[in-house]
């Protein structure tokens, strides 16, 4: 009879939950809501801007907002192009760079980024600059379009509720999902130091960051020199937190050296879709203008 039942759930978790990421054709679980996950994220989001610096850089600022928007546009473009327009009016894009030290960055689900002046410092102001920027944006927005939080989310959940995840399933927002969420996020003590992904969530992340920059007209060659400096710079026993995860430097760079020259192919001549502006907060959406007519195949 257990087996049954566990059978059961098994069958009805897979039909509710197992979803594609499309740009890489993982299957992957995903048993909350998205409703949930962009309510528990937005709250952790706003929480952190509470306690967050603003940067007064006005310059580093507006160098930071333009190469996320230019990202943002790519992400709408491509999420258009593949038929997943229910998750583009999930997105209300903001952008933001705080005064923050480490080398960090990230885009919660909802299109809420944040760069740190740290990781802009790294980066520095050579002719690459805003290439390396859009690495590091195009691979942050990767983790949120590809639903890793979710997945995350997804197996915790799966881990601590066994046999009741039908339920949890069914049954929608309870306070233990937004507890789940929010821990599956790394939130809550500590906001901005996001637990870090899989290595496999790492590496997909790096591929679809290459793909949105280079749709977005920047040179995907950057991710490879931004990883160079990171690697440079946080060598030794405190990685950075963006890096802070399994692959090592090499298997990345080799593994971005790997797919460049086929993204650069597949999506490099690709009419560069408008830059996505941050809405105000009362603007749903901003951005379905032009980006039908960027006719790029997703393989
Ligand atoms: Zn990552």
């Amino acid at each position: 009879m257990i087996k049954k039942i566990i059978a059961f759930t098994a069958i009805v978790v897979a039909l509710v939950a197992c979803s594609t990421v499309s740009m890489t054709g993982r299957k992957q679980l995903n048993l909350v809501s998205e409703s949930e996950i962009l309510s528990a994220s937005l709250s952790e989001y706003q929480s952190y801007m509470k306690t967050a610096k603003v940067s007064t850089d006005a310059n580093a600022t507006a160098i930071v907002k333009n190469v996320a928007q230019r990202i943002a546009a790519a992400a709408e473009a491509y999420l258009t192009v593949t038929g997943q327009t229910a998750d583009l009016q999930n997105y209300a894009w903001e952008f933001n760079l705080t005064q923050d030290k480490d080398l960090n960055a990230f885009c919660m689900p909802g299109g809420k980024i944040v760069v740190y002046s740290g990781m802009l410092n790294l980066i520095g102001n050579g002719p690459d600059r805003d290439d390396e920027l859009a690495a590091v944006i195009g691979h942050e927005v990767g983790h949120a379009i590809a639903k890793h939080g979710n997945e995350r989310a997804s197996q915790q959940m799966l881990a601590s509720m066994g046999g009741s995840v039908l339920g949890a399933v069914v049954s929608g927002a309870s306070a233990q999902t937004q507890q789940i969420v929010a821990a599956a996020y790394g939130m809550g003590t500590q906001y901005g130091a996001l637990l870090p992904f899989s290595r496999k969530h790492e590496l997909e992340a790096d591929y679809i960051g290459i793909v949105l920059a280079t749709i977005a007209g920047y040179d995907a060659d950057a991710a490879i020199t931004l990883w160079q400096k990171m690697e440079a710079a946080s060598g030794g026993a405190n990685p950075a937190p963006f890096m802070s995860t399994h692959p090592s430097s090499t298997k990345r760079i080799s593994e971005l050296q790997k797919s460049i020259p086929k993204v650069k192919a597949e999506f490099g001549n690709v009419s560069q879709p408008a830059a996505s502006s941050e809405p105000a907060t009362t603007t749903k959406k901003s951005t379905k203008t032009s980006t039908k007519s960027t006719g790029f195949k997703i393989g």
